[in-house]
């Protein structure tokens, strides 16, 4: 058999970090760079150029970046490999709307060219918030850094927009600048090993994908379930609530993973257009059905692990009248021949009792139960569940006869666990995403028409909440499981929400 290995990326590359005083840079850019540096997939020439206004000198940008990586790396970094790391990182500070800093950094960046013997790949990767991002890419094509269509890339952190009109007038303006394959737009969510996984799992195996289907599927239930609140991000997140910043990025990637047709390649433009497929699929929400596909809600005052918490309307930086989403339950159908029918409940809020992300596949019952009713009082339909995060793993449930000389059937788990199969928890989401930007591979970033059609699926809920405010507000306490309309959505299908695995299987 031929073994493939796969090599670090050997271009030398330059990460431009606009932002690089801020909290990504420190909390989730520096760890995870450290993570692939100490693991050799670095190139042998890379640096890094933070970027921003904060006023920093190297050493000053070297010990915050350090301070980030001995908090949240996952390996632990010996003085010597510390040293070499931050040697690599250096500081420019300037203002964005200065077209002197662009100047500055095209000096910086041919400085460094000259010093290599081949051409640098350069990464401009916009760690600031949303606003600023179209004025960063204007001034960096107008100092020519961004003709290099092979070499320089920009890395844009969602939201891409804030609705469809948005996102469609971003992507044109970008298009101004830059190729299509230049664009990063990065979702975290791609990056975990576990959404990925969701490729291997269904296309990398000969028993899913017969089943996989309207005939043997029931429904498919995606949770992701968080018990902060908004933690220090109140004022971003009261403009934006939980349809804008869960389910037009992550819940959508993760049901375009789960719905889509088997790709001929891992080529980025196969797995582009086999999830925008699914997109396009979607039935589209009538404007006045809105309350019967979706549901939204916001936490009052409640109580998680014990503690008391405040409501939303009370956390800082968020307006106490405040009608911002905290929680949103959907209904979605995929109208082609292999979903039809077959409806995708969807869920996301904060302050729910525990922080899971899993995606829960109900089968139909077999055609024919042989088996009396006091065998099969703890029936339960077969289940597949994938836990995206945290104890990540696959769990299949099914019946067994319990023990005993009755036959009495009892539901069962197979489970794999990463930790168990693997020896060790999956790597962060941003050290294969930084991986892929540096080697040019656009496969787990977003293409502009997935993200329109993203933010489509969602547009005539968008316009419905907004004409429509609510009037319940807040409608679940923090430590719930959000508002009972979300219960009623699926009961009016002969449904219920299921409880996460990770409270139900002590076994695991
Ligand atoms: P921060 O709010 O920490 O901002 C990053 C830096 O941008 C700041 O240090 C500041 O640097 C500069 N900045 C902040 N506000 C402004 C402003 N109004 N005008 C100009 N510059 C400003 O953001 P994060 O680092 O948390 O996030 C960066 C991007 O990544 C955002 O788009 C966010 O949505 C996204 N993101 C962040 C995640 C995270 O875990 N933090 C996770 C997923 C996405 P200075 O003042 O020194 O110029």
């Amino acid at each position: 058999m031929e073994v493939v290995v796969i090599t670090a990326s050997s271009q030398p590359v330059t990460l431009v970090l606009f932002g690089a005083s801020g909290d990504l840079v420190w909390r989730k850019l520096a760890p995870a760079l450290f993570d692939l540096f100490v693991e050799g997939w670095l190139p042998e020439q890379w640096t890094a150029l933070g970027v921003a206004r904060t006023a920093m000198d190297d050493p000053a940008f070297r010990a915050r970046i350090l301070d980030g990586v001995r908090r949240f790396a996952r390996r632990r970094p010996q003085p010597p490999q510390e040293e070499a790391f931050a040697a690599r990182f250096f500081y420019l500070r300037g203002d964005y709307d200065d077209p002197a800093l662009y100047a500055a950094l095209a000096r910086r960046l041919q400085e460094r060219g000259a010093e290599g013997h081949r051409l640098s790949h350069h990464v401009f990767y916009l760690a600031v918030p949303p606003g600023i991002t179209e004025a960063i890419v204007t001034h960096l094509s107008e100092a020519g850094l961004l003709r290099d269509r092979d070499r320089d890339r920009v890395v844009i952190e969602k939201p891409f927009g804030h609705d469809l009109p948005s996102a469609r007038a971003l992507n044109a303006r970008l298009r101004r600048f830059l190729d299509e394959n230049q664009i990063y737009r990065l979702d975290h969510y791609l990056g975990k090993d576990t959404v990925q996984n969701i490729l291997a799992l269904r296309f990398a195996n000969a028993f899913f994908e017969p089943i996989w289907n309207r005939r043997y599927i029931d429904h498919v239930q995606i949770t992701v379930a968080e018990t902060v609140g908004v933690e220090h991000r109140g004022g971003y997140y009261d403009q934006t609530g939980a349809l804008r910043d869960m389910v037009q990025s992550h819940l959508m990637q993760v049901l375009c993973l789960i719905a889509m047709e088997p790709p001929v390649s891992l080529s980025p433009d196969e797995i582009h257009y086999k999830k925008l497929e699914v997109l396009r699929a979607i039935r589209p929400i009538p404007p006045d059905q809105v309350d019967a596909y979706a549901v939204r809600g916001q936490y009052g005052r409640g109580v998680i692990a014990g503690a008391e918490v405040p409501g939303y309307r009370e956390e800082p930086g968020v307006d106490p009248q405040s009608n911002t989403e905290t929680y949103v339950a959907l209904k979605l159908f995929i109208d082609n021949w292999r979903w039809q029918g077959v409806p995708f409940y969807l869920r996301t809020g904060k302050r729910l009792p525990v922080k899971t992300s899993e995606v829960s596949i109900t089968f139909r019952p077999v055609p024919h139960r042989a088996f009396p009713d006091t065998a099969v009082r703890a029936w339960q339909p077969n289940r597949l569940i994938l836990r995206l995060q945290p104890e990540e793993g696959v769990l299949f449930r099914f019946q067994a006869k319990a023990p005993g000389p009755l036959m009495q059937l009892q539901p069962v788990d197979m489970h794999f666990l990463y930790r168990e199969a693997f020896g060790d928890a999956p790597p962060e989401a941003y050290e294969t995403l930084l991986l892929d930007l540096i080697r040019g591979d656009t496969t787990q970033s977003l293409d502009a028409a997935w993200v329109e059609a993203a933010w489509a699926v969602i547009q005539p809920i968008l316009e419905a909440w907004a004409a429509r405010p609510p009037t319940d507000f807040p409608n679940y306490p923090a430590g719930t499981w959000g508002p009972p309309e979300a219960d009623r959505l699926l009961a009016q299908d002969g449904r219920e929400w299921m409880l996460p695995t990770l409270l139900e299987a002590p076994s695991l």
